[in-house]
């Protein structure tokens, strides 16, 4: 709990940053048809998710925002891994089910899958949403290591190998005709949370392009930025957190902010070491997960991507959190239309060729 807490505060940090900066960078509406609204929402995802809509009147804006909080919160339910709601057979009904016989999904859910087995079988195998069984130990001993911070301890490696044998994708059977998943493994389970928030965007901002003339959605600082703000401006500015910035930092005239990135019709998604993290004997050990050396990995602070897919900037910021600079590199270039900023272990920037586009600081 105490982790979803400052989880949570962090999130509303990051959220209130990026807000501010809009602020800072546009101060006042040009076109006076048009008004900014801004709404917070914190019972959705486990995370904050922030929204900035032009509207013509408070009216037209609540009526496209209330739509979406309820599109976001059937994603939410059928996403969740730790409860069930009703009948529904969401991810949490899956990974309790799917290893007796195949269980029917809804779409949402099984589109998601799909696209990360597709992943999978194209190699990408670095983000693999089927090696929950590793991930729920690591996310045990962090609860109880944030609830009782005295007695924090590691996962043993013996149990983090044994459950390493669990997770091949292979193992998790999709039917395309009957909608239904099936685990091959009786130890396997799903964790998506390296692609739900992503996904969950993708699937929104069609209907927020129809619903308003300009957005900028955060899930949790899973940016996805609409048409230009109605504000003469031709781009939003979306603040990537300095990953080293702490309190003492900041006061003594650090910044919270590393970078500023302007942007239009594109996402803005940063997969970062001091998201969600416990302490053990002084260091540091945060939530995503190397698949070979099965411990976090080490190689990055921060990873930011742009692309226009959410749900593969979700996917990718993670991928590239866990690969080298130079691997992760030659990914992003071998994709159109992907860039990524990098922060190394020793606070140093880097990017792909594209960045220099959005990312003020990058030359
Ligand atoms: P955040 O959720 O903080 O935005 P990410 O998108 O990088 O960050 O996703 C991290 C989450 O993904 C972790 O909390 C965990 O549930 C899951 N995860 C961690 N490592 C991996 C991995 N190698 N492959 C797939 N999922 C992972
Ligand atoms: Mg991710």
């Amino acid at each position: 709990m105490n982790q979803r807490i400052s989880f949570r505060s962090l999130l509303a940090l990051c959220a209130a940053v990026i807000c501010v900066l809009y602020g800072v960078c546009f101060p006042a509406s040009a076109e006076a048809n048009y008004t900014k609204f801004t709404r917070r929402e914190t019972s959705i995802f486990d995370t904050e998710i922030s929204f900035i809509g032009f509207a013509s009147s408070e009216e037209a804006f609540e009526r496209a925002y209330a739509p979406l909080i309820e599109m976001l919160e059937k994603y939410d339910h059928i996403f969740d891994a730790y409860n069930a709601y009703g009948d529904l057979h969401n991810l949490y009904y899956v990974n309790r089910h799917a290893a007796q016989e195949p269980v029917e999904i809804p779409d949402e859910l099984f589109d998601l899958i799909s696209w990360c087995k597709a992943q999978w079988n194209a190699g990408m195998r670095t983000t693999n949403i089927a090696m929950g069984a590793v991930l729920t130990i690591w996310h045990e001993y962090r609860e109880a290591g944030l609830a009782d911070p005295n007695n924090a301890k590691l996962p043993p490696m013996e149990d983090l190998i044994a459950a390493s044998g669990h997770t091949n994708f292979d193992d998790v059977i999709l039917d395309d005709e009957n909608k239904t998943v099936y685990f091959s493994d009786p130890l396997l389970t799903l964790d998506i949370g390296a692609v739900a928030k992503g996904w969950a965007a993708d699937a929104v901002v069609p209907y927020l392009y129809e619903a308003l003339p300009s957005f900028l959605l955060s899930l949790g600082g899973n940016v996805y930025a609409g048409n230009a703000p109605m504000d003469g401006r031709t781009n939003w500015a979306v603040g990537v957190q300095d990953p080293q910035a702490n309190a003492l930092t900041v006061a003594v005239g650090g910044t919270e902010i590393l970078d500023v990135v302007d942007v239009h019709d594109l996402t803005v998604v940063t997969s970062g070491d001091y998201w969600r993290y416990y302490m053990v004997d002084g260091e540091r050990y945060h939530h995503i997960i190397d698949p070979d050396t099965l411990m976090p990995s080490r190689q990055m602070l921060s990873v930011t991507v742009v692309c226009e897919s959410s749900a593969l900037a979700d996917f990718l910021s993670t991928t590239l959190f866990v690969l080298s600079y130079e691997d992760g590199l030659a990914l992003v270039e071998s994709l159109n239309g992907v860039e990524a900023m990098w922060v190394l272990p020793d606070g140093s920037v880097q990017a792909s060729s594209g960045m220099s586009r959005f990312a003020r600081k990058i030359n």
